[in-house]
């Protein structure tokens, strides 16, 4: 997979060289080029930013060094005039713009992403860039503003360094042992259920005996229980959004257990009368 990352801060990334996504571009599993967008500006200062129109605080990134910069990735003919669509078919370039007022970025995105063969970061600083550089995106590419949750950064590079990490684990041969994907929190709408290792007693906490038994059947049991009840209690708007076909009887049961034991809370009360029935 190709990847490339704009930014007026290049030095953001550097966490990118380092751990399993430093290693797999070391492997070439991961081909990404991190640019500084002041190498597409011409005046002595390295202008990036300009004041908005219609008034207001703060800047706004000037559209023409975006411009260049893209049209210096995409290739020879970017530029020309005869703009064509970016194809539908999934084989477009993806410009990823992040941005608070963009599509929430989640565990399915970045399944969905891991799927394409090159992805385009553009870091926004300020107030963000205009508009029009994604409106012409469009004719080259499928652009995706991309939200990593409701607050506001200062810019694009930490919401990037989340993207990139989330997206390149799932490449083959990035985690060691895929299989540690399988059960992970939010790969199927449920969150991962908690996790020991020894020893089996530590300051007076015992490791839950079931997990010392040897029976893989009741482990597997357990963990799912577990999964249920944890997403009841922190994430019930997880178990709401489940399929219908989800969840069996013995779920149901559980997740019934679980709310006849914990103080009734608003989400879970909101989750709990459908989901147990
Ligand atoms: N004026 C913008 C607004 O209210 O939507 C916020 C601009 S913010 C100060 C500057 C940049 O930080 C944005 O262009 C974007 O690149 C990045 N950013 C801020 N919050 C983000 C979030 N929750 N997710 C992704 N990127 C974010």
């Amino acid at each position: 997979m190709r990847l490339d990352v704009l930014s007026i801060f290049p030095d953001y990334l550097a966490p990118l060289e380092l751990s399993l996504i430093g290693r797999a571009r070391e492997k070439g599993l991961l081909d990404l080029t991190v640019h500084d967008l002041r190498d597409w500006t011409h005046d002595r200062h390295r202008t990036v930013d300009d004041t908005p129109y219609g008034g207001g605080a703060g800047m706004v990134m000037k559209p023409q060094p975006w411009g260049e910069a893209l049209d210096a990735l995409l290739g020879a003919g970017a530029a020309s005039a005869e703009e064509a669509p970016a194809p539908e078919d999934g084989t477009a370039p993806v410009l990823i713009v992040p941005s608070p007022a963009g599509e929430v970025f989640t565990q399915a995105t970045a399944r969905e992403l891991a799927e394409r063969r090159h992805l385009v970061f553009a870091c926004g600083r300020y107030e963000g860039i205009d508009q029009r550089v994604s409106d012409w995106a469009t004719t080259r590419m499928e652009v995706r503003p991309m939200s990593i949750g409701d607050y506001v950064l200062n810019g694009g590079e930490v919401a990037v360094l989340v993207m990139v990490e989330a997206i390149a684990r799932l490449l083959p041969g990035v985690i060691g042992n895929p299989e540690s994907l399988d059960e992970e929190s939010h790969e199927d709408g449920l969150l991962e259920y908690p996790v020991y290792t020894k020893p089996a007693v530590w300051r007076d906490h015992a490791v839950p005996p079931v997990l010392l038994s040897g029976d893989h059947g009741k482990v597997a049991r357990w963990r799912r229980d577990e999964r249920l009840r944890r997403t009841a209690r922190v994430r019930p708007d997880l178990l709401v959004a489940l399929p219908q076909d989800a969840l069996d009887a013995h779920d149901r049961a559980t997740l019934a257990q679980a709310a006849a034991d914990q103080e009734p809370t608003a989400g879970v009360e909101a989750a709990g009368p459908d989901l147990a029935e």
